[in-house]
């Protein structure tokens, strides 16, 4: 028998650009059921290897600007110059339907969502240290020097927040840190607060709970 489910959870996952969250989400997404990944839109030119509609929906300036005055958008940034923003009616209707939702986005998108949406869950995934984290950009070899040294300097910036995170990952070790992942996902969608309401749990508990 499997339980049916409440309204899905809502994972805002940051941390600093070149420290591995792409790798820990994709994996997390492949081994964890009902869970879905919300595609953002950004206007930053599509990277070798990257799919439009399913790394990214990489839009216009313009396109992006209209979707801002719609009202289309969660939360957007501007991140290293360019836009990046969470398409709403996505998260929205998955939750909804009861599936949990994963955004991988910068730290002050993550802020706003804790504005708008306090009952999400933020994770922060950090570096062992800022050295490796230099050490891994130049390895990715994706941006030039100077883009290198702006991922940095905002890198700086964004540690700053961690305290404002519930959860923290230092992802010294990819299983791990995937493993970890996981383990928090599976922990909230465990909590009798969520489950309360759910017939079958009523029927055990006889519905009345008023802590
Ligand atoms: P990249 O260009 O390396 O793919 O992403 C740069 C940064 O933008 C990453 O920290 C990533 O998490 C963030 N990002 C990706 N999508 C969004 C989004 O929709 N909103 C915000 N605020 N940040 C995003």
């Amino acid at each position: 028998m499997s339980l049916p489910r409440s309204k899905g959870i809502l994972f805002v996952i940051s941390g600093p650009s070149g420290v591995g969250k792409t790798s820990i989400i994709r994996a997390v997404l492949e081994r964890v059921e009902h869970l879905v990944f919300s595609v953002s839109c950004t206007t930053r030119p599509q990277r070798p290897g990257e799919v439009d509609g399913i790394d990214y929906f990489f839009v216009s300036t313009e396109k992006f600007q209209q979707m801002i005055s719609e009202n289309a958008f969660l939360e957007w940034a501007v991140v290293h110059d360019n836009y990046y923003g969470t398409p709403a009616s996505f998260v929205l209707e998955n939750l909804e339907k009861g599936l949990d939702v994963i955004l991988d986005i910068d730290v002050q998108g993550a802020l706003r969502v804790k504005a708008s949406y306090p009952g999400a869950k933020f994770v922060f995934i950090a570096p062992p240290s800022f050295e490796t984290l230099r050490e891994r950009l130049r390895r990715r070899g994706t941006e030039s020097d100077e883009r290198i040294a702006r991922r940095l300097e905002n890198a700086k910036r964004e540690l700053k927040h961690i305290p404002e995170f519930e959860y923290l990952l230092i992802n010294e070790d990819l299983e791990t840190s995937i493993s970890n992942l996981i383990s928090i996902i599976h922990a909230e969608r465990l909590k009798f607060e969520r489950l309360k309401d759910l017939e079958i749990v009523r029927n055990l508990y006889g519905g009345d709970h008023d802590g």
